[in-house]
This record gives C-alpha cells, structure tokens and sequence, in this order.
C-alpha cells in the first residue's frame, strides 16, 4: 500500500549554529530555498565578540603564542536580504548544463 498522501514537510534549515563560542561575522545575501543555498553578498565589517578567552578573535583571548589552538574562523551570522523559492544562479547553470549536455 503507498501512501500518496506524504505530508509535505518544510524542512527547517538551521542557518546559524554555531558549535562552540566563536567570534561571528555578519554577512549579508540572499537565500534561495529551492537548493538551500545561502549566497553570500558582502560582509558589513561587523563584528560580534565571543568574549570567550579560547578564541583567537576575541576580545578576551589570553593567549599570547602565535600559534595557540584557539579557532581562527569567524562563523557567518547571516543576515537575509532576500528569500527566494527557486534554486540559485550556480544551481540553474549545473542544471542547465546537465539537460544540454549530449551523452
Ligand atoms: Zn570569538
Ligand atoms: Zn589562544
Ligand atoms: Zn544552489
């Protein structure tokens, strides 16, 4: 027996989960639901501090050795500008190229 009747979830994507105390940058893009893709358009320069001693981007970071294991990365705090339901721009071309390419 099939059950035509799936429900149609939304799936939730988790756009900002950062896994431990970490210093966050603030990107601006647009977000294309299609492919849950998030394209990134500019940075705006701010800054969020962690204020975490363990992070070498933070205001708080203790140590003094240049090559201290703290995390070096920023994590993206993205902000959406746009939100789209279709696939994005890299998405459609991969797609375009797969239907016209001969083989
Ligand atoms: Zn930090
Ligand atoms: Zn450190
Ligand atoms: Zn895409």
């Amino acid at each position: 027996m099939q059950d035509s009747s799936y429900p149609s979830r939304t799936p939730f994507v988790a756009l900002f989960d950062p896994p431990y105390h970490m210093c966050s940058q603030e990107v601006y893009g647009d977000y294309y639901r299609g492919c849950g893709h998030f394209v990134k358009a500019y940075y705006s320069g701010e800054i969020q501090d962690c204020a975490s001693q363990y992070c070498y981007n933070s205001s708080q970071h203790v140590h003094k050795a240049p090559n201290c294991p703290c995390p070096r990365a920023f994590n993206d705090n993205r902000r959406i500008q746009s939100m789209f339901h279709h696939i994005c721009d890299a998405c459609k071309t991969a797609a375009f190229d797969r239907l016209t390419r001969r083989g």
